[in-house]
């Protein structure tokens, strides 16, 4: 299988603070991979950098082959990696419409119909509320916005930041199916980072363990799930 993303030995730094150290990583055509760690470990900063902000300040980044480590963010998202980022941040004001259309223009799609349907076909409660202000949702539906407002650029790379935290556990199902769904119906590829490890592994093919700034377990999802490392920290009581 072709990589779709692979970063190799990728820095970052924030000031004097250096937050990626060396990472190696890969995400192949149709996978759906999961980022796990613990607070501060630098998950969002890996998916921030993929995205061009921070910048990697040494290493390399390649998507489909293309060199866009020192490409500027909006050129990167024209390239089809869209990132529905932690903590929601749709655009509290606009209405959910608005929100999906800005989620097309950003990337310069105009086959504004198709992507529609798409997203309301994943989650018709977004259908519903197509007049309601972002801002007054819920916060499970805010999260499905995020979502699919990443997905009306068409990605070919979805970078997903925590989508389930602060929602319930149904609504995290709820979320979760839909990323499966997702993939398994259209070959969707993403990178999804979580703090609810035991069920981003068994979602995701694959996995990469991140503890302050370096990789330092990968494996399949049921393969990182059996180790007893993994579980000490990341599956019991948590
Ligand atoms: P969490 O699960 O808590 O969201 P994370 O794994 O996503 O954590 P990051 O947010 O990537 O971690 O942070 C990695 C490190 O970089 C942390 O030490 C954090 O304090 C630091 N950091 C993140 N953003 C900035 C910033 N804008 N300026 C300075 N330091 C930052």
């Amino acid at each position: 299988m072709t990589a779709l993303l692979s970063l190799s030995g990728v820095t970052a730094f924030y000031g004097a603070i250096q937050a990626l150290r060396g990472i190696d990583l890969t995400v192949r055509r149709g996978e759906i991979v999961t980022l796990i760690g613990a607070n501060g470990a630098g998950k969002s900063t890996l998916m921030m950098t993929i995205c061009g902000n921070p910048r990697a300040r040494t290493g390399q980044i390649l998507h489909e082959g293309q060199d866009i480590t020192q490409w500027p963010t909006h050129r990167i998202m024209r390239r089809g990696i869209a990132q529905a980022p932690e903590g929601r941040r749709i655009f509290g004001r606009m209405t959910v419409h608005e929100n999906l259309l800005m989620g097309a223009e950003v990337a310069g799609r105009t086959d504004i119909p198709d992507r529609l349907e798409q997203v309301f076909a994943l989650f018709p409660r977004l259908k519903e509320r197509m007049t309601q202000r972002g801002g007054t949702l819920s916060g499970g539906e805010q999260q499905m916005l995020a979502i699919g407002r990443a997905l009306m650029s068409r990605p070919s790379l979805l970078l997903l930041d925590e989508p389930s935290l602060g929602l319930a556990p149904l609504v995290v199902r709820q979320i979760f199916s839909a990323i499966r769904d997702l993939n398994r119906a259209t070959g969707l590829t993403v990178l999804l980072v979580e703090q609810n490890a035991y069920q981003a592994l068994r979602l995701a093919h694959r996995g990469y363990v991140l503890v302050n700034g370096a990789i330092t377990m990968a494996g399949t999802g049921a393969e990182l799930l059996a180790r007893p490392e993994i579980r000490a920290a990341y599956l019991e009581g948590g």
